[in-house]
């Protein structure tokens, strides 16, 4: 499997992780299986979100051996109450279900802990206040418990806000099709490549509801990190898994993405977009669907492709719109590892014509030129 950099953890990560947050309530057996067979299939970045007792010890069989195989992760914050699941702000509850994970699973420490669960400009300031949650995952991390410190949420703003701070490594939240064009998501993405934050996209499948096999699906705010949406889908282009896996992909600061999956079955329907061609893979048809679609933003899917002088259109504008406004010698690396740079465009306009999405794609070019190349 494809790995990638986790931002500046430097953590090689599989492409598709797994989210197992459907793996709670499941019979040990199953986990067993889906969490073997995932790994033995090149898996190797596991989100464990919840704390409850049964759903870490099936996990910690699931896992025995193989601990040093797989990154882990733990959410502070994540608690429960009554048998269901809680948000927590308190520190010493956050504490004491966090060291239970570590004792259940027979582990150490954590590769990545997340601040877990802020949606709101308020909740961010309860999180990093002094002796707050954010104070004790830096504790945590001192002691040797947990490598690095991520962020999860739903909203843009907020994660925005973690990224900017310049406290957290990584960030998880909702990357998928429905949240295409939720406002000030592309700025996020650039912000993450700018300060070496690693995305993990979560919710790829909008919680099932783009693999709904109704017509018309309603999309909540925390599955958009938007405004909540109506869709229309059509069966003539249905919303596979792996179409939806390779649009979480394909966007800018991804490194991998935490389908949940409750069995094998959904793994192996996850784990098919390894060994997809292109056509499998091509999500592009899709976006017609999402009436909230940003016309004249390039979603790199090359159907302007052949360029006669043969520049990679969807790569460049990939780059250009991870760069933002700060080009980083990671990003000009890739650049200039291009078999062909954007200088050599001859301005024939054939990609123009091409583009279903109406980029203007020969000002791109100049504009990759002028950030690329000056
Ligand atoms: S310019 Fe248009 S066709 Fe080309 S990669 Fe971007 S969106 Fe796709
Ligand atoms: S305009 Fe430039 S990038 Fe587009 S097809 Fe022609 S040469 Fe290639």
């Amino acid at each position: 499997m494809e790995q990638r950099k986790l931002g500046r953890t430097g953590l090689d990560v599989g492409v598709v992780g797994l989210g197992t947050e459907y793996l709670n309530g499941q019979p040990r057996d199953t986990v067993v299986a889906t969490v073997r067979e995932a790994i033995d299939r090149g898996v190797n970045y596991f989100d464990l979100v919840f704390s409850f007792p049964e759903y870490l010890d099936n996990l910690a069989v699931a896992l025995e051996g193989r601990r040093e195989r797989v990154i882990l992760t733990g959410h502070l914050g994540s608690t429960e109450k009554d048998g269901q699941y809680h948000k927590s702000r308190s520190v010493k509850q956050s504490e004491t279900y966090f060291l239970d994970l570590l004792d259940r699973l027979g582990t150490d420490y954590v590769d990545v802990l997340f601040l877990h669960n802020c949606n709101t400009e308020r909740d961010y300031e309860t999180l990093v206040k002094p002796n707050g949650i954010r104070d004790l995952a830096l504790r945590l991390q001192a002691e040797g418990r947990a490598r690095f410190i991520g962020f999860s949420g739903h909203s843009v703003p907020v994660a925005l806000q973690a990224v900017e701070s310049g406290h957290v490594d990584v960030v998880m939240f909702a990357v998928n099709l429905a949240a295409n064009a939720a406002p000030g998501k592309r700025a996020l993405h650039q912000a993450c490549v700018a300060h070496g934050v690693g995305i993990v996209a979560m919710k790829p499948f909008a919680g099932g509801k783009l693999l709904d096999q109704q017509r018309t699906i309603q999309v909540a705010k925390y599955q958009t990190g938007g405004e909540a949406l109506k869709l229309r889908t059509s069966d003539a282009e249905p919303n596979t898994p792996v179409r939806c896996i390779s649009y979480a992909l394909s966007q800018v600061g991804v490194c991998t993405m935490v389908p949940g999956c409750r069995d094998v079955d959904e793994l192996r329907a996850a784990l098919a977009y390894v060994e997809a061609g292109e056509e499998t893979r091509d999500f592009s048809p899709l976006l017609a669907q999402f009436e909230r679609y940003v016309e004249g933003e390039c979603v790199y899917c090359n159907h302007c492709l052949p360029c006669p002088v043969h520049i990679d259109v969807g790569q460049v504008n990939h780059l250009l719109d991870a760069a933002g406004e700060a080009v980083s010698p990671d990003l000009q690396a890739a650049y200039d590892a291009l078999p062909v740079r954007a200088s050599e465009c001859t301005a024939c306009g054939a990609c123009v014509e091409r583009c279903p999405f109406g980029v203007d794609v020969l000002a791109r070019i100049e504009q990759a030129v002028a950030v690329f190349e000056a």
